[in-house]
């Protein structure tokens, strides 16, 4: 009885907590969680330890919004934070759009029911020299509808090479996407050589599509060797089977031309070269919103649009209203290639090391007044979003030592801070990469190191300042 008498009231701690900027049916819901906790436990902390201990979940909550950060990590398109940005036009559109009415499915010429993306289809069509295009919610969606459609008869198995059997990040590995889909796999060839002849005797009564995976994050080297899409093709055709590409990355441009090293597959070319149907992704290298683009042969797509299970992945007006926008800066540009405000992914890529420097030099100059040590240093920055593993992009980050804690505590400390800056450690050193920091962030970036770097910055849960 008194063990549960010494529990401290909701009331009393609510009030011990003071004001909190979070809703309050979810501060409750917390605080009598916690508070429950309590009841089972065998020994009461005293009240500051409970407040205390209630104020660090409610940070952390509060923290697990989705929120603007900082991305100082020099990998461009961050699957954990949020892959491409999105560049002003885009972001208008958004606005726009959102906050308007729209035409989604109204034909604005007859002023009856319209069409659901019809021009943005389109506009994906040319900028991939297909015939047709669609739009679901991202590649995988894109994957899964193109392996249930042309597996839900008696053909089920899919063809592919053991050497693209990959996993891209987190949670989506081919094998178990075909799985999921009620496809057969039906893998040729070996880990690093696998040849059209290995293709060819695998294609039976029971084969439904011959599929290939871009190898998005990785690189083979040595002794390889895989079929060539152009001979892949021919098989295809002669066994009249959809031939389909998973390209992923989905660069429309020229990745050698803007600083990356290696040449990205562009749709267009997979195109070209034979295959029947492409899926890519809207948010890596095209750097629009998180879409999934299929793109190749008019039949294919009208068929893989009339799919019910196509209803289930369709996207919304404001996915479809940005990537239109997108699509459209790819076409209105000279050489294909945006400017680099326009499209911020493949305009960090393309960002000089000279500009980098400069905006380097000043900020370290910048924080001269402060308990810190500053050095320019030389960063290796990367496209990510399991992109270009090859292309290492020269780059410049700002490193800092402070003085009076440790660097791991500055690296949380910014971490925690309004916006949030996220940086790396290296070296016993805490390091931004400037290629991944917009320069109008500049300034930000000099007063959260600042605020990080007061004596009086809450030390985070957990560590000692
Ligand atoms: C990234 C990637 C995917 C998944 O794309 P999402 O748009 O994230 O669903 C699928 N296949 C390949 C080859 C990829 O690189």
């Amino acid at each position: 009885m008194n063990r549960l008498r010494a529990i401290p009231s909701v009331e009393r701690i609510l009030q011990a907590l003071g004001p909190v900027a979070l809703p309050r049916p979810i501060l409750l819901h917390v605080v009598r969680r916690e508070l429950g906790k309590l009841r089972r436990a065998r020994n009461i902390p005293a009240f500051e330890a409970v407040v205390s201990g209630l104020n660090t979940t409610l940070q952390n909550l509060r923290r697990s919004r989705i929120q603007p950060v900082i991305n100082g990590t020099g990998v461009i398109l961050h699957t954990n934070l949020g892959r491409a940005p999105l560049g002003p036009a885009v972001v208008d559109t958004l606005g726009a759009i959102a906050a308007n009415y729209n035409n989604l499915e109204f034909d604005l010429t007859s002023g009856e029911r319209g069409g659901r993306a019809g021009y943005v289809e389109q506009s994906l069509a040319v900028l991939c020299g297909a015939e047709a295009a669609a739009v679901a919610n991202n590649c995988a969606a894109a994957l899964v509808l193109i392996l249930r459609h042309f597996t839900s008869g008696p053909r089920k198995a899919v063809v592919i090479s053991r050497g693209e059997l990959v996993q891209i990040g987190g949670g989506f590995r081919i094998p178990e996407i075909l799985e999921a889909s009620g496809a057969v796999l039906r893998e040729v060839g070996t880990t690093n050589r696998t040849t059209v002849a290995d293709y060819q005797r695998a294609i039976g009564s029971g084969t439904a599509l011959i599929l290939k995976v871009h190898r998005s994050n990785f690189f083979l080297g040595g002794f390889v060797e895989s079929a060539a899409t152009t001979d892949l093709a021919v098989l295809a055709r002669k066994h009249r089977l959809p031939f389909v590409e998973d390209l992923g990355s989905g660069a429309v441009m020229a990745t050698e031309k803007v600083g990356a090293l290696e040449h990205e597959p562009t749709p267009a070319e997979i195109l070209r070269e034979g295959v029947d149907l492409v899926c890519f992704s809207g948010d890596k290298l095209l750097g629009g919103p998180q879409a999934g683009i299929i793109a190749g042969k008019n039949r294919w797509v009208e068929r893989l649009k009339r799919e019910p299970f196509f209803r289930a992945l369709r996207c919304d007006k404001l996915i479809l209203a940005a990537l239109q926008t997108t699509v459209d800066l790819y076409l209105e540009s000279a050489a294909g290639i945006p400017p680099a405000a326009a499209v911020p992914a493949t305009g960090l890529i393309q960002t000089s090391l000279p500009d980098l420097r400069a905006r380097a030099d000043r900020l370290a100059d910048a924080l001269t007044d402060l308990p810190v040590r500053v050095v320019v240093g030389q960063g290796k920055a990367r496209v990510g979003g399991g992109t270009l593993p090859r292309s290492i992009l020269p780059s410049v980050t700002l490193d800092l030592q402070p003085l009076h804690f440790p660097v791991s505590e500055l690296l949380v400390r910014l971490r925690h801070g309004d916006p949030p800056v996220i940086g790396f450690l290296a070296a016993r050193r805490l390091r931004l990469d400037l290629r991944t920091i917009f320069s109008t962030q500049d300034a930000l970036v000099v007063r959260q190191v600042r605020v990080a770097l007061e004596p009086t910055a809450s030390a985070s849960p957990g560590s000692r300042a």
